[in-house]
């Protein structure tokens, strides 16, 4: 059996359960990378100059971690989701980098993804990938259209109940789903994009570390499109960047439906995103209903930093809310 490499980053948490109801449907294998460790993000930067962002080194560390053990390594190049947003560059190219940074990479299945050009490219694109398993054009059809399901349902499983991409993941694949202690101590969202935000190794288990302590932890994938659409339009007017609803649409949507706090999580080199976050805190400054803080995050941050910038922020939403308590009383 053909085996199909996933890279478990970048675009991983937002279309996982996608790529591999596709890839299985036209008899293939597919092997994902195990999560983040230091070492893949050693060998992934010893491939890129050192200002790459550090999703990009991750990644590029886990496609190292999959060389021996998969015949392909599946990396999209995906410019477009959405009418007229386009998405970072570091995306456009991600398989002409791989392929130039990992000669040693076994070889990779691009297909590029840009709504903008029509629906005619892209079915001619997730054909031309199917071609690699079958040439039976019907059987491509049906893997594309179990994968689309696939996709809805993941989303839905997200949104309506208040899952993470990899509970939703551990849930669609019958894996042992992992506990969330009860909340009890106040809600906390978390905006920023999936491989930042779900990668343990770059939050530093943020998501973790507040669960631990009891706290409600909300993300961008647990609203529905519509609800990120129409806060992105009412910061921004219109998206411009693929992603722009995660960070854009997610820190307006909670900063005004009742969470106690909002942290931006952002890594450092990222352009799109420091504008984004940037755009947020403005917003946050001018309405002054939630506190929020932005996250920059890198290869040297150390955790104690991370841990110390966090108790501060949760020591002020207690104070806050005990404040109001008192002033009620
Ligand atoms: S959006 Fe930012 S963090 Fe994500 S790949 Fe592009 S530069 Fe890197």
């Amino acid at each position: 059996m053909i085996k199909v490499g996933i890279p478990r980053a970048l675009l991983y948490y937002q279309y996982y359960p996608m790529w591999k109801t596709f890839f299985e449907e036209l008899g293939a294998e597919v092997v994902v990378s195990s999560p983040t460790t230091q070492t893949m993000l050693s060998s992934g930067s010893s491939r890129v100059v050192a200002d790459t962002c550090l999703p990009v080194k991750i990644f590029l560390g886990h496609v190292l971690s999959l060389v021996e053990k998969c015949d392909y390594i599946f990396i999209p190049a995906i410019r477009s989701v959405k009418r007229k947003a386009y998405n970072c560059s570091k995306f456009l190219g991600l398989p002409d980098m791989t392929k130039a940074v990992i000669p040693e990479s076994p070889p990779i299945l691009d297909i590029e993804i840009d709504v903008n050009k029509g629906k005619r490219h892209l079915y001619q694109a997730i054909y031309k990938l199917g071609q690699r398993f079958t040439w039976n054009p019907f059987r491509v059809k049906q893997a594309s259209i179990a994968a689309w399901q696939a996709h809805l349902k993941y989303r839905q499983l997200m949104s309506s109940q208040g899952l993470t991409p990899p509970q939703a993941i551990a849930k669609m694949t019958g894996e042992v789903e992992p506990k969330t202690p009860t909340s009890t101590q106040a809600t906390i969202a978390l905006i920023g994009h999936p491989y930042i935000l779900y990668d343990e190794h770059i939050s530093h288990r943020l998501i973790h570390r507040l669960e631990q302590a009891h706290y409600k932890v909300l993300t961008p994938e647990m609203l529905t499109t519509e609800e990120l659409e129409s806060a992105t339009a009412t910061l921004v007017g219109k998206a411009h960047w693929t992603y722009e609803d995660e960070v854009v649409g997610a820190g307006g949507y909670y900063l005004e439906s009742g969470a106690d706090g909002v942290i931006g999580v952002m890594t450092f080199g990222c352009g799109p995103d420091s504008l984004m976050m940037d755009t947020v805190h403005r917003w946050a400054s001018r309405l002054r209903i939630t506190p929020f803080m932005s996250l920059t995050l890198e290869e040297h941050t150390a955790e104690a930093g991370v841990v110390t910038r966090l108790e501060a922020f949760l020591d002020m939403i207690h104070r806050r809310k005990r404040r109001r308590v008192e002033v009620c009383v």
